[in-house]
């Protein structure tokens, strides 16, 4: 059967090289004679897969050694509690930036644990841009100030980095982590659900600062408190040790790439295939704001959304599946991670083309 291209948001496409070489050692991994997935975390060969996986990420995104990198469970949404319990400090607030639905979760949760000042907001456009930092009202008392880089439903992307001075900086990197190049210096935390640009499902990884560790919350459970795992290689518990192993190999895959900036212009390139079109048609429309358009995630509508399903149906016959956009906003989504070919991006618009020629 024929692989299609698959534009889900995540759980999203893996890089077949990726999916080839885990079937390749799936039964026998290196001839040790079982699989990652029967391997004790405590073993040498897994530790030896842990380990690599976190120098190549290490690598990848320079990250410096007082950060330490932390391979989770629970989901990025499980950082929504995990960031205020351990980052507040003795604080009794924290700032957040409101750019869409992921934002709100954010804040939704944040404020079962502090008062959450919200230092700006797009919702009056319908988060369909981010405010730029002079809009920000920040509070120099704030525990953290929370951003959500790319929010994979709306399609907004910010670019720049926030510049919070003392302030740490956390960012929900889920959908664009590893799409390009980043100074992990500028931020506090970083966390990233997986399955979207660093493997399966059931990972999530976070990255830190060491000395924003050690001082949760009275009552944050063991499992919780981001020093446990720390402290333990994120081996407190069983990690999620098969997703473990396959983000190593994404990793290995980003690195004979030629690593995040060669990411990052494969990622412009794709994205400009993309956008370009929807520029030059009134057929579809892209709704967000030009700067903040994401190379993750791109939304567009039909200008007849009575076409909407014949367009999904079409795209299916043509092997490009799962274009239907959330739906919290309907339309459609383009999700276009690092390993979604320009290939994929330019049949998408070849189809996007003959449909328009047909019903225009
Ligand atoms: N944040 C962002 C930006 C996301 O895109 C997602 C998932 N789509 C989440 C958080 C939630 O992630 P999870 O399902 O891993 O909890």
């Amino acid at each position: 059967m024929e692989r299609v291209y698959n534009f889900s948001a995540g759980p999203a496409a893996l890089p077949l090289e990726v999916l080839e070489q885990a079937r390749d050692e799936l039964v026998n991994w290196q001839g040790c004679g079982m699989s990652v997935m029967e391997m004790s975390h405590r073993g040498k060969e897994f530790m030896g897969i842990a380990a690599q996986a976190e120098a190549d990420l290490r690598e990848l995104m320079e990250i410096p050694a007082h950060y330490k990198v932390l391979f989770l469970q629970g989901g990025a949404s499980l950082q929504f509690a995990m960031v205020p319990m351990n980052l507040l400090r003795g604080k009794a607030s924290a700032d957040y930036l409101n750019t869409g639905e992921w934002s709100k979760k954010a804040i939704k949760e944040a404020k079962k644990f502090c008062a959450v000042n919200i230092v700006a907001s797009s919702e009056d456009r319908n988060f369909s841009y981010a405010p730029s930092q002079e809009q920000w009202q920040l509070d120099p008392n704030a525990a953290y100030l929370h951003y959500t880089p790319n929010e994979t439903i709306g399609g907004v992307e910010i670019f720049w980095t926030p510049d919070t001075g003392a302030v740490p900086l956390v960012a929900d990197m889920s959908s664009n982590i590893l799409s390009r190049p980043i100074d992990v210096t500028r931020y506090g935390l970083i966390y990233a659900g997986a399955q979207k640009n660093i493997g399966p499902a059931g990972l999530t990884i976070v990255i830190v600062r060491e000395d924003l560790l050690g001082q949760p919350l009275a009552g944050t459970p063991t499992m919780l408190d981001y020093k446990t795992h720390a402290d333990n290689d994120s081996m407190y518990n069983t990690p999620p040790t098969f997703a473990i192993y396959m983000a190593g190999l994404v990793f290995k895959w980003l690195k004979r790439r030629g690593g995040l900036k060669a990411m990052e212009e494969y990622n412009i390139a794709k994205a400009k295939v993309l956008y370009d079109y929807l520029d030059s048609t009134d057929f579809y429309h892209c709704p967000t704001a030009r700067e903040n358009r994401s190379r993750m995630n791109v939304p567009f509508t039909l200008r007849d959304p009575s076409l909407d399903e014949a367009f999904l149906k079409g795209a299916k016959e043509h092997g490009l599946v799962q274009l239907k956009g959330h739906r919290s906003v309907g339309g459609m989504r383009a999700s276009i991670y690092n390993a979604m070919p320009i290939e994929g991006v330019k049949a998408l618009v070849e189809y996007m083309k003959a449909f328009e020629k047909q019903h225009g």
